[in-house]
């Protein structure tokens, strides 16, 4: 059976636009229409763009004029999520708060794309600011996972996740602050990138955790991830963050690669049947000859309390800007105070608010030597701690959930939500790179769910997550 177009991965689209057996009409045309029929019941998309003419017909003559050397997102219709800025357009970090704010600038990663002439589909729905890990906390409403829409496409950017794995578009932008790209991707069966802190440039995305945030492809393929990655990265000078390619040390690998497994984290409550399939894609990888070691990183099992304290500390500053009188939303009561008070408690939803008085909490005098200070020292532990388990692997392996995708409303326990985050926090935390990579399904009333292997590198060493996440898609397709 041949794939209809918006089924395609960029590579496939790429190929076929170039062979000329489709055109970036047809391709726009297949996707746009998918996510106008689709969208009603998934809501992965805050609003669907119209086609811009003049973009596609460019599009269009680059490729017939430059051939194989035209870039390959040139045409490719993507999906960006809500907190990422494109000019002109709404960014509303699925808030009331920013409903009706306009972006005057192109984030640097927007620039990048449309340089390479990739065409945007819409933009996605979120976790409210990205505060959350299943886009229930949207102020627009939750969105649906394409595979059982009982259930939740993960988060926070459960919209892009919906929209690549429904072939709303071809493939998407997400930001991870906490796990945010790679727990949905895991949830919807595709393959997710957080980078290494400073690889992408976060001028134009809305901050969160300005130390922990970084934006990353969301994609069907690692192939896909990779030529994402490749056209969003690089040094900015709009985002003092951003490093040089030659910051850390390069690391060299072999065919075979060395995995290494903390099993002592492992017996944290993974359902027996996720942990069956992490049992099974690792052997499957053994038996491609990769090895598998034993590492330990004790204090991993902190790593989401000291998350739940930086997160929230800097959620609480970065969200200050939001006062009713710069940016959104604007109340205005009898006194300044009055204004401040009332446009920041209609414009920001109950996590959202939790958030801040959680961060101004652990900052206040009295407690930032307690929680805020202890939770940036347990940082630089966990960061010493891998340095010292990739000297004798290549990455550090583990399930990305602890179970399948959720039923709306199952985690409404905030802390049973930040649970779900236990495996990815770490990453963002230490800024190394990380993905998750779809290792299979499980079965739940009947329906098979996907979900995720999570792999994390030294900094700077994505090209180790590709060669991996290549060997466990080969893996399963022996
Ligand atoms: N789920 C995590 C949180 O709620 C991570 C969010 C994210 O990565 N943006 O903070």
């Amino acid at each position: 059976m041949t794939k209809r177009p918006n089924e395609m991965t960029i590579g496939e689209a790429a190929h076929a636009l170039r062979a000329r057996s489709l055109t970036v009409r047809e391709l726009w045309d297949t996707c746009a229409e998918a996510a106008r029929t689709r969208n009603p019941e998934l809501n992965a998309y805050l609003e669907l763009f119209d086609a811009d003419e003049a973009v596609i017909d460019a599009a269009q003559i680059r490729i017939d004029t430059e051939k194989e050397a035209a870039p390959l997102l040139c045409g490719i219709p993507l999906a960006i999520k809500d907190n990422i800025l494109i000019e002109g357009h709404i960014a509303s970090a699925a808030s009331k708060m920013l409903e009706n704010y306009r972006a005057t600038y192109d984030a640097t990663v927007i620039r990048k794309l449309k340089e390479r002439g990739a065409l945007f589909v819409g933009r996605t729905n979120m976790d409210e600011f990205a505060m959350g890990s299943s886009t229930e906390h949207s102020a627009f409403g939750p969105t649906k996972n394409p595979h059982d829409t009982s259930r939740v496409p993960g988060g926070s950017s459960g919209g892009s996740a919906a929209a690549v794995a429904a072939h709303l578009c071809i493939a998407a932008l997400g930001t991870d602050t906490g796990g945010s790209i790679r727990q949905p991707a895991a949830l919807t069966g595709l393959a997710g990138l957080k980078p290494t802190y400073g690889a992408v440039s976060r001028s134009g995305a809305i901050a969160l955790g300005s130390s922990l945030d970084q934006i990353g492809p969301l994609t069907k393929t690692i192939e896909d991830a990779h030529i994402l990655y490749e056209a969003i990265r690089g040094l900015d000078p709009l985002d003092s963050t951003t490093i040089p390619d030659d910051l850390y040390p390069a690391r060299s690998i072999s065919a075979k690669l060395r995995i290494g497994v903390p099993r002592h984290l492992l017996a944290e409550n993974i359902t027996p049947d996720v942990r069956a399939a992490f049992d099974a894609a690792l052997a499957a990888l053994e038996k491609e000859g990769h090895t598998i070691v034993d590492v330990e990183l004790p204090t991993s099992v902190h790593a989401l309390a000291a998350y739940y304290v930086i997160q929230p500390a800097e959620a609480s500053a970065n969200l200050a800007r939001y006062d009713g009188v710069r940016y959104g939303l604007a109340k205005r009561g009898e006194t300044l105070l009055d204004d401040y008070l009332d446009s920041r408690t209609e414009g920001f939803g109950s996590e959202t608010r939790r958030r801040i008085l959680l961060g101004t909490f652990v900052l206040s005098s009295g407690y930032i030597d307690a929680y805020y200070r202890k939770a940036d020292a347990a940082r630089a532990v966990l960061r010493r701690e891998y340095e010292k388990a990739f000297e004798k692997c290549d990455v550090v392996a583990f399930p990305t959930t602890l179970s399948p995708a959720f039923k709306f409303g199952e985690k409404g326990d905030p802390v049973s939500m930040y649970l779900e985050d236990i495996f990815t926090v770490t990453a963002n935390l230490t800024g190394a790179p990380a993905i998750s990579v779809p290792m299979g399904t499980v079965e739940r009333e009947g329906r098979r769910l996907p979900v995720g292997i999570h792999f994390t590198a030294p900094h700077q060493a994505e090209h180790i997550l590709f060669a991996i996440g290549n060997a466990v898609e080969s893996a399963r397709n022996a």
